[in-house]
């Protein structure tokens, strides 16, 4: 064994894969098969008591004063702004650097979105630049708290404030995140969270919540949410089918109980990349992300940078060695095909597409163990070492 170099504390780990949700399934599965057997007896599978747990308890987590399911994070996101009034000829400013979801929605309406370019340390919306997109058009803003960190709320409220503008949240990654100790979807008019399985709060499927401080809109969500429906059978206004599952509920509930410890842990993790990048001397060179004065991060994804032109041959060499990593997003919105008519040249938001060549996520998950970060820090110091290209971003 004296040939060989490394230095992880269990040998025999030689690989660290990017999620694995088996793991942080397996210790609930006799709490979830009984809560399953028992909806599957009960007959009620939309809505329902466990849907109605879920609510308050996301309510309580977020700080958000109300909750209401719904079907996929994307649903919320179009769910919050067909309530919110936003359609034809309104504009509605967002980040490029995002899921496809987050544009969509304000598409879907018939409103155009604006992409701002963000701050390269949080990959974020940069709030100077949000200031400048806003025209008489501009109607709401959707803050996106990318990786588990929340965008500067601070800013964002007091720009929406005094220009009159709404705030959807996309709280898609960041559920538990605060910022000035406040929580994730409580700022804005209407918080949209996912609980897709590679969330903080993963599912067996899609599911999705709204979370809002205003007993109006709360109710007019739920409306929407459901047909426009109300009472049965009689339309108030144009809504949609999404609503939460009772079985996804019941998992959640199981698992919502558990929230601060992945996130704790995920906290964690990110602390130990921190001290192995140092100890192994790369952790400027990668950029390794912290969180912000006065954010406390959630750490959906860990968003390392590697500069040079060599982040693809990087992650190909960890995919190699049993590395897992993932590239979000490697296309920024504004040049998507699909948005080309919104008429965004290349280089517009040059921070943005600046991350989308950079970013490389490592694996962060809950039950990752030190053995095995210590594996892919390791491997990520080595292939680094032996390819000159390499050069620090941002
Ligand atoms: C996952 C995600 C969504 C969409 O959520 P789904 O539940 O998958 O529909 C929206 N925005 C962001 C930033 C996301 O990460």
């Amino acid at each position: 064994m004296s040939d060989l170099k490394h230095t992880n504390s269990n040998q025999s780990v030689t690989s660290a894969p990017l999620l694995d949700v088996g793991r942080g399934n397996a210790p609930l599965k006799a709490e979830i098969m009984e809560l399953i057997s028992e909806i599957y007896d009960s007959g009620w599978f939309v809505g329902g008591p466990h849907v109605k747990q879920l609510e308050e308890s996301v309510a309580e987590a977020t700080g958000a004063k109300f909750a209401v399911g719904c079907a996929s994070g994307s649903d919320a996101l179009l769910v919050a702004l067909l309530t919110l009034g936003i359609g034809e000829g309104d504009r509605v400013i967002c980040p490029s650097f995002t899921f496809f979801a987050t544009a969509s929605a304000i598409t879907r309406l018939g409103a155009e979105p604006v992409f701002v370019d963000i701050d390269p340390a949080t990959f974020n919306l940069d709030i100077e630049k949000v200031e400048q997109a806003i025209t008489p058009k501009t109607k709401a803003i959707i803050p996106v708290h990318l990786f588990g960190q929340c965008a500067d709320m601070t800013g964002i409220m007091e720009l929406a404030g005094r220009y009159n503008l709404k705030v959807v949240e996309d709280c898609a990654q960041s559920i538990g995140a605060t910022h000035q100790g406040q929580g994730s979807g409580s700022f804005g008019d209407v918080g949209c969270f996912s609980f897709y399985p590679t969330k903080n709060l993963g599912g067996m499927g899609d599911g999705g919540m709204l979370t809002t401080n205003d007993q109006e809109t709360a109710e007019r969500l739920r409306l929407f949410a459901n047909h426009g429906m109300k009472p049965r059978y009689f339309h108030q206004v144009i809504g949609v089918n999404s609503r939460l599952d009772a079985i996804q509920a019941a998992i959640l509930n199981v698992k919502m109980k558990h929230l601060d410890s992945y996130a704790s842990r995920r906290q964690q993790n990110a602390a130990n990349y921190h001290r192995l990048m140092k100890q192994h001397g790369i952790r400027d060179m990668v950029s390794a992300p912290s969180s912000t004065d006065g954010n406390d991060h959630v750490w959906n994804q860990f968003t390392i940078r590697i500069g040079g032109g060599q982040r693809d041959a990087v992650r190909s060499q960890l995919a190699e060695k049993n590395v897992g990593s993932e590239i979000y997003y490697p296309i920024p919105l504004h040049q998507q095909a699909c948005f080309k008519y919104l008429g965004y040249g290349d280089g517009s938001l040059p921070v943005t597409e600046q991350a989308a060549k950079e970013v490389l996520a490592l694996p962060i998950f809950p039950e990752l163990t030190l053995a095995e970060q210590e594996y892919a820090v390791e491997t990520l110091a080595e292939i680094i070492a032996g390819s000159a290209g390499v050069r620090r971003a941002a």
